[in-house]
């Protein structure tokens, strides 16, 4: 029988807090969530009965260390449906993992005169990096905008892919505006050209179906602690000719096979792309992050994080003078939003009088807000731990805000 999701809330320790004197409402999930105790657990037991140094060991602890480092692995490779497991490459993040691609794509297939196309919906960490690759190499950096509703247009998409493109970079859900991109066509219509396509999965990947074989992503990245594990851990995951065809990113130890003043070759997959020693205790407890969301039905936490979603936007729209920004076909997880005459920073304080934890400013999206003629926005983001009682709370705490701020 898979999990309750109404009894969520419970496992995760930090939400039992008060903030400011009143219980913790915690919307900032988009940021980063809270880990549940059993991620908790396993970090605290990993440096309490296993730390060692892995792969490299031959006693007890180092092997111990190894087998779940690789068994994290496993469930990584699981959770997304990789055809192998040593398509997971373990990085400190989505940033890591897009800066691995920009740099080795970059030197060994971008050249002068090529081009590469993102989003305007993306987030920094993938935008700046393919923006920095292509200046780096001649290469154009293009950028395909988003219309009114905060939706991407394929026809203009298509229309912009020509055979001096080498790689497209989007996400599957943007952080600002909970945009759910269709990367599944993007995707097609990109390989109809032969032009492989990564997928920011850092807002998706815990709220939507994961299956990079159905995706058919050359590229998918995220980050364990937006999906309930630890910090500093986070998956580059590429397919395997790619990966095979890729030049290192990082060089040192683990990442070779033989040295001489010479020459070197490197290690097979996935160890190509780990040089030096990982974030073993991170990897194990996002694994352990996989277990725990795929206790859930996970159609079951798609619907009820979609109807929560739902219920906040419609509280919110009842509030007058209150503007919600984009009004995609789908959207996931993500409520952006200002009032009328009040900074976005000034509303985030007045919350987090109320206990209300939310982010203000422009979410690490400048291009966004620049597009809207904004400085930012007050973003809400859920997590599975959330309910209608915090949306309430928020809705609340809105209305109550303005009343100070305008009074
Ligand atoms: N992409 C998206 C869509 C994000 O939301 C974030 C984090 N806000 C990132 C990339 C960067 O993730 P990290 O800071 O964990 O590397």
């Amino acid at each position: 029988m898979s999990k309750d999701i109404l009894n969520a809330k419970a496992d995760f320790p930090l939400l039992k807090q008060t903030i400011n004197d009143h219980p913790l409402v915690y919307l900032d999930n988009a940021a980063t969530t809270q880990k549940p105790q059993v991620v908790i657990d396993a970090l605290v037991d990993y440096y309490t009965h296993l730390n060692a140094n892995i792969h490299r060991g031959n006693h007890s602890l180092a092997v111990q260390a190894t087998e779940a480092y690789e068994g994290a692995r496993r469930k990584v490779a699981g959770y997304i449906n990789a055809e192998h497991n040593h398509e997971v490459i373990f990085t400190r993040g989505t940033t890591e993992s897009v800066n691995l691609l920009a740099y080795t794509f970059g030197e060994k297939f971008v050249h002068s005169g090529d081009e590469v196309i993102v989003s305007q919906l993306e987030h920094h960490s993938n935008y700046v990096p393919w923006q920095q690759m292509c200046l780096r190499r001649g290469a154009a950096f293009r950028v395909l905008p988003f219309d009114e509703n905060g939706e991407l247009d394929l026809a203009l998409f298509e229309h912009m892919l020509n055979e001096k493109t080498r790689l497209i970079a989007v996400n599957q859900v943007s952080n600002s505006l909970g945009t759910v991109n269709p990367v599944g066509e993007i995707i097609r219509l990109a390989h109809a050209h032969g032009i492989p396509v990564l997928v920011d999965a850092a807002q998706s990947v815990q709220h939507l179906p994961h299956d990079v074989q159905s995706l058919d992503a050359d590229f998918y990245v995220f980050s364990g602690h937006k999906m309930y594990g630890p910090m500093g851990i986070g998956v580059f995951f590429g397919k395997e000719k790619w990966l095979e065809a890729l030049p290192p990113f990082l060089s040192g130890g683990e990442m070779i096979d033989m040295v001489t003043p010479e020459k070197v070759t490197f290690n097979v997959l996935p160890f190509k792309f780990e040089a030096g020693t990982p974030n073993v205790a991170g990897a194990i407890g996002l694994g352990v992050a996989v277990d725990y969301l795929q206790q859930f039905d996970q159609h079951e936490l798609q619907k009820y994080e979609e109807d929560l979603l739902g219920y906040g936007l419609s509280l919110l729209a009842e509030i007058p003078d209150l503007i919600i920004y984009g009004d995609p076909t789908h959207r996931s997880g993500i409520l952006p939003f200002n009032v009328n005459g009040i900074q976005h920073y000034d509303m985030g304080v007045l919350l987090d009088t109320m206990g209300i934890a939310v982010r203000t400013g422009q979410h690490c999206t400048q291009p966004i807000m620049d597009a809207l003629h904004i400085s930012g926005t007050v973003r809400a983001s859920l997590a599975l731990y959330n309910d209608r009682a915090d949306l309430e709370k928020l809705a609340y705490g809105v209305k109550r805000a303005i009343k100070i701020l305008k009074r």
